[in-house]
């Protein structure tokens, strides 16, 4: 892309020079800076805790604990086995051994929850991850129910949900994907504290959790969803939008102002049959400071942090 692209924003009633001089901040207007954004790549992130890891994992080996992880699949999803491929590599980098457990498409309540008991009970066993949704929802409920918290590594249970509204990580850890989100913010030197930050969507997997941790990083913190008015006019008051709807590249350039930093958690599939966020990628490009692309930025980091949490869990197996 050329550096001197001229830049038509008809929303604002004016054009502006990429790559020049241009509105950095939200808080101040009159705050100029190169305007060159950042694309928050997931895998440095990724690679430099799993070092961490591996250094954590080979203690642990050195006092006889092998931190590992049990993955239950119920059938074969295609997008649980692409998750699935993606941490049993970072496992292995992270010296954390996987247990898989994959039960038919058709397995009963009654299969599953003995699944959960065998995992509970075994204490070579340090965390569970169980594909979601499953097909009965009372089901899910369940499985959760039952779960020893202790090995709840991607906040099933009430007890991790607990951790993550009362910020006491004693009781349990976040979920993967939203404790990605602060981990690359942090990663990319971004700062949280005091700024405005913007959390599309209010799942109990993403978009809750994530703004409880944005809160516990002292960010003051909008929640919009799909009944949300004006939703263009608060992501432009943003210093930082995650994104977490699953509406592929909803968010365009009427949504953005100059400078913010986008963490970008939707995964969908495109008009051109590619991956896509919930961001436009050319408005990203043209708006933000800092961006996480889609594909290669939360998604790389979540199964790290899910790494993260095994170790955790088996570290605190050790008196
Ligand atoms: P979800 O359970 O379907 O929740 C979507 C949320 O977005 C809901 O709260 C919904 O609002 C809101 N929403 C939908 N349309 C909207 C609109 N037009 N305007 C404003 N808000 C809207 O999805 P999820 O499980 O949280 O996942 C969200 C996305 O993250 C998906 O693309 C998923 O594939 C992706 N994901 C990424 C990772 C990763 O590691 N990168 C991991 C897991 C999931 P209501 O509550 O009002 O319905």
């Amino acid at each position: 892309m050329p550096r001197w692209q001229i830049l038509s924003m008809p929303m604002y009633g004016k054009s502006f020079l990429k790559g020049d001089i241009m509105c950095m901040n939200n808080t101040d207007k009159n705050q100029t800076k190169a305007m060159t954004p950042v694309i928050m790549k997931g895998a440095p992130a990724a690679e430099r805790l799993t070092e961490e890891l591996k250094a954590r994992s080979e203690k642990l080996r050195a006092q006889s604990v092998v931190p590992a992880l049990a993955i239950l699949r119920v059938g074969s999803d295609p997008s649980d086995m692409a998750y699935e491929r993606g941490a049993l590599k970072r496992a292995e980098k992270a010296l954390v051994e996987i247990k898989s457990i994959v039960l038919p498409e058709n397995a009963s309540e009654q299969d599953i929850l003995a699944e959960i008991e065998k995992i509970n009970a075994d204490d070579s066993i340090h965390g569970c991850l169980m594909f979601r949704p499953l097909k009965n929802k009372e089901t899910e409920k369940r499985a959760a129910e039952m779960l020893d918290p202790k090995k709840d590594v991607d906040c099933m249970t009430l007890s991790s949900q607990a951790a993550v509204y009362t910020g006491n990580r004693e009781c349990g850890f976040a979920p993967c994907t939203a404790e990605a989100v602060i981990e690359l913010l942090k990663y990319y030197n971004i700062e949280i504290f005091g700024k405005n930050a913007v959390v599309l969507g209010r799942s109990q997997v993403i978009g809750k959790p994530a703004a409880m941790l944005l809160l516990e990083e002292n960010a003051t913190v909008t929640v919009c969803h799909s009944k949300t008015k004006d939703l263009e006019e608060i992501c432009k008051k943003a210093d930082i939008i995650v994104a977490a709807m699953g509406r592929a590249e909803m968010i365009s350039e009427e949504y953005l102002s100059a400078g913010q930093t986008i963490i970008d958690v939707g995964i969908n599939v495109g008009a051109d049959g590619k991956m896509c966020g919930d961001v436009k990628g050319s408005a990203k490009e043209a708006f933000a400071a800092k961006y996480t692309p889609v594909p290669g930025g939360v998604g790389s980091m979540t199964s790290t942090i899910l790494m993260k949490h095994v170790i955790e869990a088996a570290e605190r197996t050790v008196v």
